[in-house]
């Protein structure tokens, strides 16, 4: 497979070409053409498999495309990690992927300012890359945010969340989320744990393991 097949957009396959991949991963071939469908996904997918790409580029696809200008300034997608670092990560290969959008994206974590944190939830970024506590703390304390015109959620390395003790957190987080939202989980390994996380949070999944 080849990232030209999938119908992607001019502003994504620009992206593609200056950080200089190719070719799809073996999990990005999998998961991009379901998720652009607007499926939930559960992948099995270690870090350094391409997972980051492999959910950020059908994000970045529906908000430029499919349902844009149905809603105003909003914050439509959130990606929850499970550490600091992970979310940096994500934060830069999202930004990087979307440097030829005007898609906005928002760090939200530990150890950095909750008081600029709460000036940029106010602002509606389009994308909210947190860890599970720190979003907790906006929903409780902010009175300005909530995640009532989310479109899509995404919970990467679910299996760490669940031993790293978010899993009352990440109950809340999802519950506050419309049902109606597209959702995808990614996993190392497929504990118990995790299925009753995707029992609880995925809607008729397609299951990807590659
Ligand atoms: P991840 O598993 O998302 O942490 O990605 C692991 C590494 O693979 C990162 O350094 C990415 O920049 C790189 N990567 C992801 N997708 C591709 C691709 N299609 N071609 C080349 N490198 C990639």
């Amino acid at each position: 497979t080849s990232f030209l097949t999938m119908n992607l957009s001019r502003p994504i396959l620009k992206a593609l070409t200056t950080v200089g991949f190719s070719k799809p991963t073996p999990i990005q071939a999998a998961t991009i053409p379901v998720a652009l469908l607007g499926k939930d996904v559960v992948g099995g997918a270690v870090t350094g498999s391409g997972k980051t790409a492999a959910f950020i580029i059908p994000m970045l696809e529906r908000l430029l495309y499919r349902d844009r200008g149905k809603k105003a300034v909003a914050t439509r997608c959130l990606v929850l990690v499970p550490t600091r670092e992970l979310a940096a990560q994500c934060f830069e290969v999202g930004m990087k992927l979307a440097a030829h959008t005007d898609i906005r994206f928002c760090l939200i974590v530990g150890g950095l300012s909750v008081k600029s944190q709460e000036v940029a939830l106010r602002s509606r970024p389009d994308i909210i890359i947190a860890t599970p506590g720190r979003l907790i703390d906006h929903l409780h304390n902010s009175h300005s945010f909530a995640l009532d015109t989310l479109d899509i959620l995404v919970l990467d390395e679910a299996d760490r969340m669940l031993s790293d003790g978010f899993s009352d957190e990440l109950t809340e987080i999802i519950k506050s989320c419309p049902t109606s939202r597209q959702t995808m989980l990614f996993s190392a390994t497929m504990t118990d744990s995790v299925d009753e996380l995707v029992r609880m949070s995925l809607n008729k999944p397609v299951r990807l393991f590659v």
